[in-house]
């Protein structure tokens, strides 16, 4: 096993999926949102968890990370929450991915290619209703619905939309884009169109506005142990995954003897620097030089001196008997002390989900049960 590594505990994230799955309603689903490679955790060993736990229905941004999930012998349904792009609508015909429709032109591309291969294809409709980003805006709708009986290729499986501001404590946003959501699907339903599945929620939705449950739920960040927001300390999450390296080096400084590039750290004391392999190259975030800390036989050791390309030093003058060797957690606990992703992105001016989708190919995954 090569120093550092990123282990991914199976067992925590299952009773996140099981807590999650805890708050719905019997007849409520689960997609676990499995998109960039499951913010960092490993796509495919994480869907397979999620859909052994009981999520019914996977996500994902790009049409390629579907793909590779259905080439790994996944067979659950995939929704592509990404824009459709024509040049893919052939790869997500053949590995059976389900589309989400942003715009007509998209919804008339599928039906063109739906129709020469001779297959059907569920889709479900994204309704902008204030993201801002993606989806039909509610004044197109009524377009969409003349036009459906030239779609004949299409399944109108699901309506949803994403709200921009679910962890936000001013609800009135969410509360403009709830309604919005509600006026199209009564739009659809005055022509006839019902489809199953109605689905707006993520993490913060799913926690703070059951109203948003709907059918279908799609978080992603609470199935990795991160809560959305301040929530009920009754509704624990476990962190899945600690990333952890080990001291490559160790030597003693003399008072003035500076460290790394640009010496912005220079020891005030006889200084034992120790060298850690992990560096930005790794996605380590560079913010955190002078700034954060590890944990080392269960003590705080400060970054000092620029993080690198490929490592960065500790400080563990204060942590005697620290060898050569030893294990150094960077996300994770170690003996009684923690250090949490909301932690280290709080050092890095970054959110947990940045400092997951940092974590680069270079880190293998370990996962443990
Ligand atoms: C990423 C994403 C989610 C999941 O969001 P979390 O905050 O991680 O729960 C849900 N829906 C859409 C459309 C997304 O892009």
């Amino acid at each position: 096993m090569p120093p550092t590594v990123a282990e991914i505990d199976l067992t925590a994230f299952t009773q996140n999926v099981h807590a999650v799955r805890a708050r719905l309603s019997a007849s409520c689903e689960l997609m676990a949102v499995v998109k960039a490679n499951a913010y960092g955790h490993g796509a495919i060993a994480l869907a397979e968890s999620a859909l052994q736990a009981g999520a019914t229905w996977l996500a994902v941004a790009r049409c390629d990370e579907g793909m590779v999930l259905r080439l790994h012998g996944i067979d659950a349904p995939i929704l592509l929450l990404g824009p459709v792009w024509p040049g893919e609508i052939d790869t997500l015909l053949t590995y059976r991915l389900t589309p989400v429709i942003g715009s007509l032109e998209a919804a008339r591309l599928v039906q063109q290619q739906a129709q020469q291969r001779g297959q059907r294809v569920a889709v479900h409709v994204n309704v902008d209703t204030g993201m801002g980003r993606l989806g039909l805006q509610p004044h197109h709708i009524p377009a969409l619905l003349d036009e459906m009986e030239t779609l004949t290729h299409l399944d109108w499986q699901g309506v949803m939309t994403h709200l921009a501001t679910a962890d936000h404590p001013d609800e009135r946003i969410l509360q403009e884009q709830w309604q919005g959501f509600c006026r199209v699907v009564q739009t659809l339903h005055d022509r006839g169109v019902a489809p199953r599945y109605l689905h707006a929620a993520n993490s913060a939705a799913l926690y703070r506005f059951p109203q948003t449950h709907g059918q279908i739920v799609r978080p992603g960040l609470a199935l990795y142990g991160v809560h959305p927001f301040e929530a009920p300390a009754a509704d624990v999450l476990r962190p899945v995954l600690r990333w952890k390296t080990r001291l490559a080096r160790l030597a003693t400084l003399s008072p003035g003897h500076g460290v790394s590039y640009g010496h912005t750290f220079v020891a005030s004391r006889p200084s034992r620097i120790g060298t850690l392999p992990v560096g930005y190259a790794d996605g380590l975030c560079r913010r955190l030089s002078n700034v954060g800390e590890v944990l080392v036989h269960g003590q705080r050791a400060p970054f000092v001196g620029q993080i690198t390309m490929d490592m960065c030093m500790i400080d563990v003058t204060d942590i005697p008997q620290a060898q050569m060797g030893d294990e150094v957690v960077l996300i994770g606990a170690q003996g009684s002390d923690r250090i949490t992703v909301e932690a280290m992105a709080s050092h890095c001016g970054q959110s947990p989900y940045e400092v997951f989708c940092a974590i680069s190919a270079r880190v293998p995954r370990r996962y443990i049960v």
